[in-house]
């Protein structure tokens, strides 16, 4: 049986890129709600009574999107993998709750970085249209300017990577997912990890608790 790994961290921590080497060379699926519903922006959640009708309101404007849109996601996704390495989720106790009824866990990091680090991840963080590939305009260029390394598609700012939904992301992710943190680290399965090394230095040390786990 495949290895079912859980990546915590902010927004901006690394989850994405860590993952996506993850996924590669451990053959696991990539589950990651944000993909998952950026790809499901509009939606029809009308039917179930949330103050707006689709994802798009919630995601441009830094909030979490509700639990029953998000679980659903997250289930079907993880009922088709054999390993994965889930990415976005929990982001709240309720979600971390349900989690926990519908699979189970073999390894949970969680990647370490400063407020003041995040913030200039996100607002200089790029991705490709086409594949989805992560850039920074700083700390991680591609090779040509707005080009893809990978797939020579578009690179973009996401929507909510600017300077003020970075902050109200940031305000929920202390509000809501910290306390998701803190539950896995009470639970004495949390493995930190220090999450300002180059993204190789955190592969290393990410790809050493996933060998074991
Ligand atoms: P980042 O990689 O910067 O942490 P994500 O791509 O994971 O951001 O998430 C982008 C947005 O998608 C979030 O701000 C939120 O609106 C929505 N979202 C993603 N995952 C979840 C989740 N588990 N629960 C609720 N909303 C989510
Ligand atoms: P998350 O999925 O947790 O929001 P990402 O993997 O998308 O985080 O990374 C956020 C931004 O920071 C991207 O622009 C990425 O290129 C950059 N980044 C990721 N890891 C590192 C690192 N170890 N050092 C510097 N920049 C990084
Ligand atoms: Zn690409």
């Amino acid at each position: 049986m495949g290895k079912h790994i859980l990546l915590l961290g902010a927004p901006g921590a690394g989850k994405g890129t860590q993952s996506k080497r993850l996924a590669s060379e451990f053959d696991l699926e990539h589950v990651t709600t944000g993909d998952a519903l950026r790809a499901n922006k509009d939606m029809d959640i009308s039917d179930m009574d949330f103050e707006y009708d689709t994802p798009r309101e919630y995601m441009e404007s830094g909030d979490l999107v509700p639990d029953d849109v998000v679980n659903e996601i997250v289930k079907t996704a993880l009922q088709e993998a054999d390993g994965y390495v889930l990415d976005g989720y929990p982001r709240n106790i309720e979600q971390a709750e349900y989690l926990t009824e519908i699979t189970d866990l073999d390894a949970v990091l969680y990647l370490d970085v400063s407020e003041e680090e995040l913030v200039e991840r996100l607002t200089g963080r790029r991705v490709c249209d086409d594949c989805g590939a992560n850039y920074h305009v700083e700390f991680a260029p591609p090779e040509e300017d707005g080009v893809c390394d990978e797939c020579g598609g578009e690179l973009i700012q996401r929507d909510d990577d600017t300077e003020e939904t970075v902050r109200e992301r940031l305000t929920v992710y202390h509000k809501n997912t910290e306390p998701v943190v803190n539950h896995y680290r009470d639970e004495g399965v949390l493995v930190e990890i220090d999450g300002e090394q180059t993204p190789d230095g955190v592969f290393d040390d990410v790809a050493e608790v996933v060998e074991d786990a």
